[in-house]
């Protein structure tokens, strides 16, 4: 006797090939049997007419403290995913201590009061308390070492702050940590020298994982690229580029360059990126991206919540204030920028070393969509309705390829033995409902989501918690 028996499902098995008509039997969390099926099950599905595939895996997320504040995690597990990598940026729930302000960006995590894992094995104790309904993995954040260990993030480390950083990066990767993750761009890392990051980096096991928000994805975006791929040698480290883009009026159209760099650059080392299928982009307000080039939407600012909603542009009219000006004044803030080319986001989602990440926030009153729209968008907008690729190179961008990039051994595949993280959804309905204007919405077409072998989520309700903190690991060796 099986625990579920999913009945005549289109299975698309995590690989990049088209779905095939079978059952699927789970047990004890894990598939056990995949083919024509005869047993019975405690619990049975007939999955006609819709499509099971592993569940969504959101390599790029700021869910740090989301796993633990709002554990049903339903903003993820109505869109299918069942793991999320947290830690990303540069900026992590631990291993931190914070004294006096919570530095930009990390204050997008939390506040001071919610940084309470000076380690990170206290960070990991406490996902396995709060079991969150999905799976969680942490990179450490450079940014959030650098907290630790420095007066001030306007300079770069001295000798002895890189030691301490180290040491705790490595105790943090004794303790389960991923691996490591930058966000260079931001006023609280760009003055760290590449060298900072390159020594931190040599902590890395081989093959062990740097993700990396570039210190420019503007004009300078090559150099940045190389910098981090630099960074990566010395240890032989993945490198993950985040949230792949080629922002501002100037750099659109540069795709295929920083593709082609990415691609040739694969040959030597391991190197691979991820993307959000959107042509805007969101993160606090950061006064270097001000421009009247393209619409910013002030999303929160504390200083002036009222704003929270509109367009900066719209705001320093009333104000009667240039937008540089309106801008400081709404310090801190949140902003979407529309500051991508629809033509590159196409290019770059379509590169077969691109995964999808969300890179959701879901702190931010009114989140750029993507928190609750980024995988029924790809599977809906851009595979059926676009045909910018076929389902399973979609499916396969969320699941077995990640997977393989992420070190998550059993998991994104369909496969015997492997453990039972499936979301079953209708691929002719599923669509994104989340917008700019109304993006706290959950998508339709999303049926069941199993995790670690449980139904989590009924199609309309998260009904179970069964996620796991999870350490890096290889593949099982078929
Ligand atoms: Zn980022």
């Amino acid at each position: 006797m099986h625990d579920v028996l999913i009945r005549n499902a289109l299975v698309y098995d995590g690989d990049d090939q088209p779905g095939v008509h079978a059952d699927v039997a789970i047990s004890g969390g894990r598939i056990v049997a995949i083919g024509q099926l005869h047993g019975q099950a405690n619990a049975e599905f007939d999955a006609a007419g819709l499509a099971l595939a592993p569940g969504f895996i959101d390599v790029h997320t700021h869910d740090d403290m989301e796993v633990l504040r709002n554990p049903s995690m339903v903003s993820k597990l109505s869109q299918g995913v069942t793991t999320v990598v947290v830690g990303n940026c540069g900026i992590s729930a631990s291993p931190v201590r914070i004294h006096g302000e919570v530095p930009d960006p990390m204050n997008l995590l939390g506040d001071a009061g919610d940084f309470r894992y000076p380690d990170f094995a206290s960070y990991r104790d406490a996902v396995q308390r709060a079991q969150p309904a999905v799976n969680v993995a942490a990179l450490v954040g450079h940014t959030a070492l650098r907290q630790n260990h420095m007066d001030r993030l306007d300079r770069a480390a001295s000798a002895a702050e890189i030691t301490a950083m180290r040491a705790q990066l490595r105790q943090s990767l004794e303790q389960g940590a991923l691996g490591l993750s930058s966000g260079l761009a931001y006023g609280s890392a760009f003055n760290a020298p590449s060298e900072e990051v390159q020594q931190l980096a040599l902590e890395l096991p081989d093959g062990g994982l740097y993700a990396t928000h570039l210190r420019d994805e503007f004009g300078g975006i090559l150099g940045a690229m190389q910098e981090a791929f630099d960074a990566a040698r010395g240890p032989n480290a993945a490198v993950r580029v985040s949230h792949l883009k080629c922002a501002g009026i100037d750099n659109w159209g540069r795709s295929r360059e920083v593709l082609d760099f990415l691609q040739a650059t694969s040959a030597e080392q391991d190197v691979a990126c991820d993307c959000y299928p959107y042509a805007a982009s969101a993160s606090t307000l950061d006064l270097k991206q001000v421009t009247d080039a393209y619409d910013i939407l002030i999303t929160w600012s504390e200083a002036e919540p009222a704003q929270g909603g509109r367009l900066l542009a719209d705001i320093a009219a009333d104000w009667n204030l240039p937008l540089l000006d309106a801008a400081v004044r709404l310090q801190p803030a949140g902003a979407v920028y529309h500051c991508m080319d629809e033509a590159d986001v196409r290019r770059i989602l379509s590169h077969p070393l691109t995964m999808i990440g969300s890179d959701g926030l879901p702190r931010d009153p009114r989140p750029h969509p993507r928190l609750w729209g980024t995988f029924p968008r790809v599977l809906g907008h851009y595979a059926r309705d676009e045909q910018l690729f076929p389902l399973h190179t979609a499916i396969h961008k969320m699941t077995g390829l990640p997977a393989s990039r992420f070190a998550m051994g059993a998991r994104g595949r369909i496969r015997t033995g492997w453990w039972a993280d499936l979301v079953l959804f209708d691929p002719a309905r599923v669509r994104d409902t989340a917008s700019f204007h109304d993006p706290i919405r959950a998508a339709e077409g999303i049926e069941a989501v199993w995790v670690n072998g449980q139904l989590a989520y009924d199609g309309e309700q998260v009904i179970s918690r069964p996620g796991r903190f999870i350490r890096p690991e290889a593949p099982p060796s078929k």
